[in-house]
């Protein structure tokens, strides 16, 4: 008996294995030739200013669509693409293209919109990151204060030379730093204090749970005041309904962003978008 339900669980462990390992090759290789053949395409979610309840930019969110494998989720691919290399094509790519939309942007609405965009920590690597991006801005004629470029720990926890470089590289620029997912991970805390940051942006699990307890709401609320002491705005990620929204202003928080105003939409939505929905105070 034991022995039978040793091996199944033993053959159903390696067929899940083979599966993902399957999967992993399969997104590998079409992930190749995806920026060659077109496949991938930036969206962007609004930043809402939650006091006025205007927009103030939005985050460049990368989708890809291949023919075989049908959409791919960024949770699935970006490791990938990082594990491969492929990041630094595909993470110019995503710079390129958000410069490009904000110039059009701010054409449009007469408006100092600012593109928050993903970076990941082999990016840093990569000597050639910041003659890059001072190219990108200059070729799309936009400022480098309107760029903010959003960072997880994971970045900083690799404590290279050359991320220390590359982040004072980039605020000499005039780039803005943002700290992604905040609260997720160990150390946040003192990555804040040794790295210049701009924002923060409080993670989505915390901000849904404001309006459920008293814990992450008290936990919201130390953050935004911390943030506000070390002169850093506060970006609420994965805002949902109007409670939350409600809350947020209620603690101090400076932009909302979530499925509550927006889902990430293409470059052609974006541009007409519109805010419908404000707090009702
Ligand atoms: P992130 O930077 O923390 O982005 C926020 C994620 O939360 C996005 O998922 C967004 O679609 C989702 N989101 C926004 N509002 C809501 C909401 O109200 N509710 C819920 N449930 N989710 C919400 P997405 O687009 O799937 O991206 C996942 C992650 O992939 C990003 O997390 C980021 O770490 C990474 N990523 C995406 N695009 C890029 C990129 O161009 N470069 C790099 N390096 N990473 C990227
Ligand atoms: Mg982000
Ligand atoms: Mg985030
Ligand atoms: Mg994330």
């Amino acid at each position: 008996q034991a022995k039978s339900l040793g091996r199944n669980t033993y053959s159903f462990f390696t067929k899940e294995m083979n599966d993902m390992i399957l999967r992993r090759l399969e997104i590998e290789g079409r992930l190749h030739g995806a920026l060659e053949r077109n496949e991938f395409e930036v969206y962007y979610q609004p930043k809402v200013n939650v006091r006025g309840g205007c927009i103030v930019g939005a985050e460049a969110l990368l989708r890809w669509l291949d023919p075989m494998l049908g959409s791919v989720g960024p949770d699935e691919f970006i490791p990938i693409a990082e594990s491969t290399g492929l990041i630094i094509p595909i993470g110019k790519y995503v710079i390129e293209q958000s410069l490009q939309f904000l110039a059009l942007w701010e054409n449009d609405h007469r408006r100092d919109y600012t593109m928050a965009v993903n970076l990941s920590p082999c990016q840093f690597r990569d000597g050639g990151l910041i003659s890059f991006v001072k190219k990108a801005l200059n070729d799309a004629n936009v400022s480098a204060e309107r760029l903010e470029f959003e960072i997880t720990e994971g970045v900083l926890m690799v404590g290279k030379a050359y991320v220390d470089n590359a982040l004072a590289e980039l605020y000499k620029l005039g780039v803005k730093l943002s700290m992604d997912d905040f609260g997720t991970g160990y150390s946040s805390l003192s990555y804040l204090r040794k790295y210049e940051f701009d924002l923060l942006k409080i993670d989505r699990s915390f901000v849904n749970g404001i309006t459920l307890n008293k814990e992450d709401r008290d936990l919201v609320k130390a953050t935004i005041a911390m943030a506000h002491s070390l002169n850093l705005l506060v970006v609420a990620e994965g805002v949902e309904t109007v409670e939350q929204l409600s809350l947020l202003d209620e603690l101090g928080c400076d932009i909302a962003q979530g499925y509550y105003f927006s889902k990430p939409i293409p470059a052609r939505k974006m541009i007409d978008f519109q805010i419908s929905k404000i707090t009702d105070k």
